[in-house]
């Protein structure tokens, strides 16, 4: 197997990587990532994922503008090493300029753990305050969650196995009854 590879580890050491490499190949990953996220989250339709981000927005960044959107985006693929993307669009309406926020997340993550969930989210909302990826944006970042890039290399590590082996919960778990079905084989 080619560590090159690992697209979604690009981003760290050889040593990290070699790590993520044995793990797969003693096919440990997934017993890895069950055992510390047991289950995903239940934050399916887009109202509770509004509510979800609200609350960790009120909690953590006063002041901040309002949000006017927040979605699961299916366009959204982190193989393009999107996972989430807040836009601001600014908009004349009459003689006013009227400012739009909003937060979408890559649908992928409509199904994981809660703790990927809050990291990307943060991720987010930390960018209403800081657009770039700079010193003042991970501090924020951490602020929100002090495990943020623990949890990042985590997220990753199950994108990772998202790619390599597909689904690592099962599908019987509370899924939403309304998108479209699967195909049946
Ligand atoms: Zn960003």
């Amino acid at each position: 197997m080619n560590k090159d590879e690992l697209i979604y580890l690009s981003g760290y050491s050889e040593t990290v990587r070699e790590k993520v490499q044995t793990l797969i190949k003693d096919e440990n990953l997934g017993r890895y990532l069950l055992r510390k996220y047991p289950k995903p989250h239940q934050i399916i339709t887009e109202k509770a994922l509004y509510k979800f981000v609200i609350d960790l927005q009120r909690t953590f960044i006063k002041k901040s503008p309002p949000l006017s959107k927040v979605i699961y985006d299916k366009k959204i693929h982190p193989v393009h090493h999107a996972l989430g993307l807040h836009t601001f669009i600014s908009r004349v309406q009459g003689n006013k300029l009227k400012a739009k926020n909003e937060i979408r997340i890559a649908q992928v993550f409509q199904k994981a753990p809660l703790e990927f969930m809050k990291m990307i989210v943060v991720h987010e909302l930390a960018h209403l305050k800081e657009k770039d990826h700079n010193k003042s944006f991970y501090q924020l970042c951490c602020y929100m969650e002090p495990d943020y890039h623990y949890l990042e290399l985590d997220m990753r590590l199950y994108l990772t196995y998202l790619e390599r082996f597909g689904s690592l919960y099962p599908s019987s778990l509370k899924m939403p009854i309304c998108r479209s079905p699967s195909p049946i084989t």
